[in-house]
């Protein structure tokens, strides 16, 4: 399996955990693109990770914008931007940048210790001229 089916397949298994089956397009009919520049930190005991890249975002695929922590033990769902798309779908943004900190744990056996993950993100939309 590539890294890309890798991540399209943990993208549906988060689709499935939020439930929401519905396609973006429905949801954004106004919406030309949407494009999530990311740059993902982890650091541990066993040495830090870095991620970065850019999804653009198929509008015909379900309403999901998880993110991926780093820490592949994390157990976060991951970084949600939906709630960040809806307000600038409201607003009208064409672009915001932002940074999240994971929820998750370290690790399943350490709940303990609180994962360490953080993504940085830009999303740009584009919306139909009206
Ligand atoms: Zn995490």
């Amino acid at each position: 399996m590539t890294e890309a089916q890798f991540e399209k397949m943990k993208r549906e298994q988060h689709c499935l955990r939020y439930m929401d089956t519905r396609r973006i397009e429905e949801v954004f009919p106004d919406i030309v693109s949407i494009e999530i520049c990311y740059q993902l930190h982890h650091g541990s005991a066993f040495g830090s990770q870095d991620k970065e890249g850019t999804w653009d975002v198929n509008l015909q695929s379900q309403m999901c914008f998880v993110i991926d922590c780093l820490n592949r033990e994390c157990t976060s769902a991951g970084f949600d931007l939906k709630n960040e798309i809806y307000a600038m779908h409201h607003d009208h943004l064409t672009e915001k940048s932002g940074e999240m900190r994971c929820d998750g744990q370290e690790a399943p056996d350490h709940p303990e210790q609180s994962c360490d993950g953080q993504l940085k993100y830009t999303i740009k939309i584009v919306f139909k001229q009206s």
